[in-house]
């Protein structure tokens, strides 16, 4: 399967990527320098001109814009064009405090969608497909971004927005939908409410699903595949530098390639600052090279990852991201110890838990606290009932293996933990309150 949207961008030879770049770089430095004043504060604090920048290896000098930048600035504080060019906003789905908006120029959106129509055709998307889109429509930019990716591919595009989750399933069955694109969990949902209907995984027709706005592992990718029947792949996005669509997994499965042509990524050391060379997990951080409205010079996303540019199978020559283990926010530090939810996932699905699961962190006595609720499914809800709370010791045992500090583990009944239609809510930390 190698399908290309763009054949010349997503196989171009690195040299002439970086000549690109550099082009656009330079000319976009010039245009934020000249009409956004906070850029241009930025700049001049930091002591460097547009002239400074003569291409992509210059990229360092520029300084560095965080989500507290855009929450300072809101709402018009980083719009470089004149508001009558612009045709809509979008905003960040708040998870991690105020929301940030981000504007779009006609031409802004074109790319975006075009971005979205590379992450369809790469998984073999055409326009024979029909492409269910039950990514949040509105605000948030899953809906809309893969809505018009898939209008661009040209397939028979079913916009059902989030929720509603009978009638995804009436409309899934009836308009034989090929393409499912949602957030990993709402996936998940999805294919435990098709099997509660005594639906098998071949009685749909997807074929494949293009999800992502939040973390999944590699154990909840094969989770979702076998229960809907398809083959799952990764798409990585924010607000601030479009949406969804920024960097998408092809064939191989193995990382995102991203959309080089239009956002120059970076790793850094979270803690320094200091760019690390590829290979090396850090912070990622995007310089939007082609946005008119909102272009954003550094951004730091605070999602953690590794850059590759090892060769695909695919053929294209885009730089891949890994799969994002999260955001630095997401980070609980649990009696000292680092701990992604991701890692607790990966280990619960290893032995054969659901993923509906919740984490609780708490302090007592000046000690934190780490529960894991775990949702059991009906066949280990009859099965277990007898030995539960050996089996919550096996369970706490294999997490402290990975972590190194042991939770307590609560094995619930079915149905109790809230099933999420968008972004899943994974953690409650408690500290915060009392804090
Ligand atoms: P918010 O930052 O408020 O959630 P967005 O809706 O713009 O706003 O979401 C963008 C964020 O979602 C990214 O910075 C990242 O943390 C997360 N995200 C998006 N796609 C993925 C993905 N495929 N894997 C992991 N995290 C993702
Ligand atoms: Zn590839």
């Amino acid at each position: 399967m190698n399908n290309y949207w763009n054949k010349e961008i997503e196989t171009m030879e690195l040299a002439d990527m970086k000549a690109l770049q550099s082009e656009r770089l330079v000319k976009q430095v010039k245009h934020v320098y000249e009409n956004v004043p906070y850029y241009r504060d930025l700049m001049d604090k930091k002591g460097v001109k547009p002239e400074d920048i003569k291409g992509v290896e210059d990229l360092h000098k520029l300084p560095f814009v965080t989500k507290d930048d855009l929450r300072e600035a809101y709402p018009y504080g980083m719009l470089a064009v004149p508001l009558e060019r612009c045709v809509r906003i979008q905003s960040t789905s708040g998870t991690t405090g105020k929301r940030v908006v981000a504007f779009y120029t006609q031409e802004d959106i074109n790319l975006w969608e075009d971005c979205c129509a590379r992450a369809i055709v790469a998984v073999g998307g055409t326009k024979d497909d029909v492409c269910q889109v039950c990514y949040g429509y509105g605000l948030f930019t899953g809906g809309p971004g893969l809505n018009g990716g898939s209008h661009k591919v040209g397939c028979l595009t079913l916009p059902m927005s989030s929720g509603n989750t009978e009638r995804q399933i009436q409309f899934m069955m009836d308009l034989g939908a090929t393409i499912l694109c949602c957030t990993p969990s709402y996936a998940a949902y999805i294919g435990e409410s098709l099997k509660e209907r005594g639906y098998r995984p071949d009685d749909n027709k997807l074929r494949v699903g293009i999800f992502g706005a939040e973390p999944w592992t590699e154990e909840m990718r094969r989770e979702i595949e076998d229960m809907l029947g398809i083959k799952a792949y990764d798409i990585y996005g924010l607000t601030e530098t479009s949406g969804p669509g920024v960097a998408f997994e092809c064939c191989e499965q193995s990382g995102m390639h991203i959309n080089e042509d239009n956002f120059i990524p970076e790793i850094i050391n979270p803690e320094t600052g200091e760019v690390l060379p590829d290979g090396e997990k850090g912070e990622l951080v995007f310089t939007s090279i082609t946005k008119e409205a909102f272009p954003l010079l550094r951004y730091r996303t605070k999602d953690i990852c590794v850059l590759s540019r090892k060769k695909c199978s695919c053929g294209r020559t885009l730089i891949k991201m890994s799969k994002p283990m999260g955001r630095s926010d997401d980070m609980m530090i649990i009696r000292g110890v680092n701990v992604f939810p991701s890692q607790i996932e990966t280990v619960l699905l290893k032995e054969g838990y659901t993923p509906n699961y919740q984490i609780v962190v708490d302090r007592q006595n000046h000690t934190d606290t780490l529960d894991i609720n775990v949702e059991l499914s009906p066949e280990q809800f009859s099965d277990t009932m007898r030995d539960i709370s050996a089996h919550e010791k096996k369970l706490a045992s294999a997490i402290t293996t990975m972590l190194g500090i042991t939770p307590k583990v609560h094995l619930v009944a079915p149905k109790t933990i809230t099933r999420s239609e968008g972004k899943a809510v994974r953690v409650i930390d408690k500290r915060k309150l009392h804090d």
